[in-house]
């Protein structure tokens, strides 16, 4: 079983959650109808897809998500909070007790990756965690990645830099940006980086 075009699993786990517009879902439809070795992905990612609904809805994972994703929250009424700060720049952001899913809007480049890892960072750009090839969709301008609700609304007034890196077949690091957030904290309790 193999695809020449397997469907990425981020869209396969939307596909599931019903989250993807009727054109990208007929498209989906068409591509697992002919595809045993997407159709066996798809029900892997069923069980991922569950999972992810479930903690996505405590705001308690650090994930990439899509806009598709982000509009099937808003309808199930859940608080979205955004941040974007431009490649290189920085933002004072934080987050309160009536937020859900708190969001890093991260633009870049990724026109020609192959794989892309997300770096987690502290102020001094030293690499903390590191999220392995991540869902990039064709054509994106941005990743859009979804910090863990439980761990920011514990976290202490801190500095994090978020840096996208191509990742080359050599393994090593092409810098794509560098987003720093400044964080607030706002509510108490312990808690550290
Ligand atoms: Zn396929």
């Amino acid at each position: 079983m193999n695809c020449s075009r397997p469907i990425d699993v981020a869209i396969l786990a939307d596909y599931w959650l019903a989250a993807l517009t009727p054109s990208e879902e007929n498209a989906v439809e068409e591509h697992l109808l002919a595809c045993d070795a997407c159709g066996a992905r798809l029900r892997e990612s069923i069980a991922l897809a569950e999972g992810i609904r479930q903690l996505a809805r405590e705001g308690s994972l650090r994930l990439v998500v899509s806009d598709s994703f982000l509009q099937r929250a808003i309808q199930q009424g859940l608080r979205i909070r955004e941040y974007a700060p431009a490649p290189g720049g920085s933002v004072q952001c934080t987050v309160t007790a009536e937020d859900d899913i708190l969001i890093g809007r991260l633009a870049a480049d990724l026109a020609g990756a192959k794989r892309v890892d997300l770096c987690l960072c502290d102020e001094h750009g030293v690499e903390r965690l590191r999220l392995p090839d991540i869902p990039v969709r064709t054509g994106a301008g941005a990743i859009v990645y979804q910090e863990s609700m439980s761990f920011m609304k514990a976290a202490p007034t801190t500095t994090i830099v978020a840096r996208l890196v191509a990742v080359d077949d050599t393994g090593a690091d092409r810098p794509l940006g560098e987003y720093t957030f400044h964080h607030t904290r706002t509510l108490p309790g312990p808690g550290s980086w």
